[in-house]
C-alpha cells in the first residue's frame, strides 16, 4: 500500500504538470471503488481549472477553481497516471476514471483491487475523512524541521500518556500521526533503536524526539528516493521508485542485521505479528 512519500511524489507529479489546466470531459469507466464516485463528479469536474494539488496524509486533494476539491485515496494498488494526449486513448485494464484537459493531458486512476476512493467535497468544508486526521510527520517546509520535531514531540509525549498499546500499532494509527504504514513504521523503529514491542506509554520524551527524528529522516530519503515500488506503485509517469534497495529491516527476515554486523554481532532479523501485520526488526539492537 502506498504510505506517506509514495503518494508525495504522486502529487509532486500530478502539481508539476497538471496545475492550471482545464478539464475538458470525463470519462467514467464505472460507478464505484471503496465508495460509490459520486454522481456529481462530471458536473463539478466540467470546465474547472485545477488550481493546486495538496498531500494530506495519504489522500491527494485536487483544488478546482470552482470551489469543490476532488479527493484521491490510492487504496491497496491504485495509480494515478498522466500522459499526454497525443498518445491514442486508449483505456487500460482497471482504469475507472480518465480526465481530459484542453491542454491535452490525460489523467487516468488505474486500480485493480478497487480499494481506492474518488471523492468530491466542497473546499471550504473539511472532508470527513480528514476531520479527525493526527499531524503531519514532516515540517512543511524543511527549515522548519528542528522546530517541528520538537512539538511534534511534545504533542506524542502527551498523546502516549495513557496508550499502553504496542507502539507500532500507535504509529499506524492515522488519528495520532499521518501517513505511515507498515514498512516507513518498521524501518524508523530500526532506526531509533525502538522494539515495536514496546508500550507507547513506556517510551521518554528523549526516545519519542528520535523516533520523530528517525520517521523524518527515512521518509525523506524514501522521498529522494522516489518512494518504494512493491507490486503496483508508480510515480504519474509510470517509473517505479527504488527506496525498497535502502529498507534494513522490511521484508529482511532471516538476513543478518547490518547494524549488528557493524558492531561484530551476528543477529538475524526476526518476524512477529502485532494487529495482524508484520513487525520486522532486530531484537539485539531495539530496545
Ligand atoms: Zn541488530
Amino acid at each position: 500500500m502506498p504510505e506517506l512519500p509514495e503518494v508525495e511524489i504522486v502529487k509532486r507529479g500530478l502539481k508539476n504538470t497538471l496545475t492550471g489546466q482545464k478539464i475538458q470531459s470525463i470519462k467514467r469507466h464505472r460507478h464505484n471503488l471503496r465508495h460509490n464516485i459520486p454522481i456529481a463528479l462530471e458536473t463539478a469536474l466540467g470546465n474547472s481549472r485545477i488550481i493546486n494539488f495538496v498531500r494530506r496524509g495519504k489522500y491527494i486533494l485536487m483544488e478546482l477553481d470552482n470551489q469543490f476539491t476532488v479527493l484521491f485515496h490510492l487504496g491497496m494498488s491504485g495509480k494515478l497516471i498522466v500522459q499526454p494526449l497525443n498518445t491514442r486513448y486508449e483505456k487500460q485494464i482497471h482504469e475507472h476514471l480518465t480526465l481530459i484537459t484542453y491542454e491535452e493531458y490525460y489523467l487516468k486512476f488505474i486500480d485493480p483491487r478497487r480499494f481506492g476512493i474518488i471523492d468530491l467535497f466542497l473546499t471550504k468544508k473539511k472532508h470527513k475523512l480528514l476531520i479527525n486526521m493526527g499531524p503531519e510527520p514532516l515540517a512543511s517546509d524543511e527549515k522548519q524541521s528542528e522546530k517541528y520535531c520538537k512539538e511534534l514531540s511534545d504533542y506524542l509525549f502527551k498523546k502516549f500518556k495513557n496508550k499502553k498499546q504496542f507502539i507500532k500499532n500507535v504509529l499506524l494509527d492515522q488519528h495520532i500521526i499521518a501517513g505511515l504504514g507498515n514498512i516507513y513504521v518498521c524501518e524508523a523503529l530500526f532506526l531509533s533503536k525502538i522494539s515495536p514491542f514496546r508500550r507507547a506509554l513506556s517510551l521518554s520524551f528523549e526516545e519519542i524526539y528520535s523516533l520523530i527524528q528517525s520517521i523524518q529522516t527515512i521518509l525523506l530519503q524514501a522521498i529522494k528516493a522516489g518512494g518504494s515500488s512493491m507490486r503496483d506503485y508508480v510515480h504519474v509517469n509510470g517509473k517505479r521508485g527504488y527506496f525498497q534497495m535502502q529498507w534494513n529491516v522490511y521484508g529482511k527476515e532471516g538476513e543478518y542485521c547490518t547494524f549488528c554486523l557493524k558492531l561484530n554481532n551476528i543477529n538475524k532479523i526476526k518476524r512477529g505479528i502485532q494487529a495482524g501485520r508484520s513487525s520486522f526488526y532486530c531484537d539485539l539492537c531495539q530496545k
